[in-house]
């Protein structure tokens, strides 16, 4: 059948004793074990009356048996739904009543604290898992018969409900199918090029795509091992370097990298190859990593709603700034957000997307995929781009970000560019906030690296002068310590936005 988990289970290794997970205390997980544990808990999952199509809702933290849930609720014909382990208890209370889980397994510490929340959102079992094998699920679960027939799945059925980051609002359930999974899976594992003997290190979350998706399938389809750390610390990935080959991570996995004095060429010989997406990756950290190390960073594009859409060549010019070419069986355009018309070479628009890779929609909010979804079956990603007279893929920012001041719209990234690029700033954050004249007024956040050349308010609003047009220029400018960023690295705008939204008012 076109259940995703047939397809990873036929890449598996013959030799069932090779290893698919190794964590950072040592413990190895071997195909062989992977396939007898998800069949387990898939037999649990049946055994608890779990249909076709119902929600297995999970807020754990990170481990080996937090994989064998996902694939086994996907071989059990369920859906997936992941949830940040830092969502609080009225924030999981909204999930829950959104997506009316079936089943719903927390942490063992939540348990009690959750209890009341499944039950009002009339979740029919609550367990719980640990990262030591602990919890009530991996009891449940291990005098089960591990023989498990598939469920069958047809290709446009759901796997997996994953809300988006909320970056922009509140999260939305993007609804994906097998065949949305499994199509974008099998392409980037072929087009980044993995080889049997690859060791992927994965330091990033697994309830949002790049960890669970694009790192953990890609791994799967290749039957072979990553090196399973719970989050990602610097000390520490320095020194499992020399025993990866791949790493997936966001950018400020590369900042931090940066900032560790031994990031050398030694240190990263034994890597084939970097990663990076889920937020831009500043030119100048690509060119400070190429510069340190060697390596050309791979700088891809997805978003929850599609996984993968664009990415940088394994063989070929990786150009710092872009985000690459479409995949193979992605179709990408740029639109004229007023007539809808598509764009040409180095126009800036709205980026729009189709291909099989794309969701369905989002959960419970027809209006909402309606409105994001055209009629010949474009998805509008809200994100803001250009395309370069070689292919390139540019993103500019989001829609949501674009600032309107005094009738002009002004692309905080533009404005950025010229900051980010004064001596002493590491890298800024330009926002609107509400202004009695202007509608926006174009307002500036600013991370100094220490020092006397460090700019100040003047000095980065007369550079901005110099450089780009009077109504681009931040009327105000302030400096952090640090942006504020969430999970995936994001920077939340709409958070300085409102902490400076009484700034002209
Ligand atoms: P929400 O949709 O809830 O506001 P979100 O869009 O941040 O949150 P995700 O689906 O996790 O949720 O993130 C997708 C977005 O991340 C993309 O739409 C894009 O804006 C951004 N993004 C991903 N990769 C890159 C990249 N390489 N460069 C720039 N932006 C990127
Ligand atoms: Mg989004």
């Amino acid at each position: 059948s076109d259940n995703l988990y047939d397809l990873l289970r036929s890449r598996f290794p013959a030799d069932r004793s090779r290893p698919f997970i190794v964590t950072d205390d040592g413990r190895t997980v071997t195909y062989g074990e992977l396939d007898s544990m998800v069949g387990r808990y898939a037999r649990l999952l049946a055994d608890l009356g779990l249909k076709k199509g119902d929600r297995v809702a999970v807020q754990v933290e990170k481990s080996a048996e937090n994989i064998v849930l996902y694939l086994a609720t996907v071989r059990a014909g369920g859906v997936y739904l992941p949830l940040n382990p830092a969502y609080t208890r009225a924030e999981v209370e909204y999930f829950l009543t959104d997506a009316e889980p079936h089943v719903f397994i927390c942490r063992p510490e939540t348990a009690d604290d959750l209890r009341g929340v499944a039950d009002g959102a009339k979740v029919a079992h609550l367990l719980t898992l640990g990262t030591r094998g602990d919890g009530t699920l991996p009891a449940q679960a291990a005098d089960r018969d591990g023989a498990f027939d598939t469920v069958p799945a047809a290709p446009d059925d759901l796997a997996a409900i994953l809300y988006t980051s909320g970056t922009t609002g509140r999260s939305k359930g993007a609804m994906m199918s097998h065949r949305n999974l499994a199509s974008n899976a099998l392409t980037l594992h072929r087009i980044w090029g993995f080889q049997p003997d690859d060791v992927l290190l994965h330091a990033l979350p697994i309830f949002h795509t790049h960890g669970l998706f694009v790192a953990t399938n890609c791994v799967l389809l290749n039957g072979s091992s990553m090196i399973f750390l719970p989050k990602f610390d610097a000390d520490q990935v320095m020194g499992l370097l020399p025993k990866a080959t791949v790493m997936m991570g966001v950018p400020t996995f590369y900042t931090r990298l940066l900032a560790h004095p031994g990031l050398t060429c030694e240190a990263t010989s034994h890597m084939r190859l970097f990663i990076s997406g889920s937020a831009p990756l500043l030119a100048d950290t690509h060119k400070e990593f190429s510069a340190r190390t060697g390596h050309a960073i791979l700088e891809r594009y997805g978003m929850t709603e599609t996984g993968m859409l664009t990415s940088n060549p394994l063989d070929g010019d990786r150009i710092p700034g872009t985000v690459g070419f479409p995949l193979p069986e992605v179709e990408l355009r740029i639109v004229d957000p007023e007539t809808g018309g598509t764009l040409g070479t180095d126009e800036i628009g709205i980026i729009e997307v189709k291909g099989p890779n794309v969701f369905s929609g989002y959960w419970r909010m027809p209006e909402k995929t309606k409105q994001e979804i055209r009629h010949d079956g474009f998805f509008i990603t809200g994100d803001v781009g250009r395309i370069d007279g070689r292919g390139y893929v540019h993103i500019v920012g989001r829609a949501k970000d674009l600032i309107i001041s005094g009738g002009f719209n002004v692309y905080p990234k533009e404005v950025e560019t010229v900051i980010d690029a004064i001596d002493g700033v590491v890298e800024s954050a330009v926002v609107g906030v509400p202004h009695p004249d202007f509608g926006e007024a174009v307002t500036a956040v600013v991370l100094r690296r220490p020092g006397l050349t460090s700019p100040d308010e003047a000095a980065v609003i007369a550079t901005c002068k110099a450089q780009l047009a009077n109504f681009k220029v931040p009327k105000r400018v302030f400096f952090m310590d640090e942006l504020p960023r969430n999970a995936m690295g994001k920077v939340q705008k709409n958070l300085l936005r409102d902490q400076h939204k009484a700034l002209f008012t």
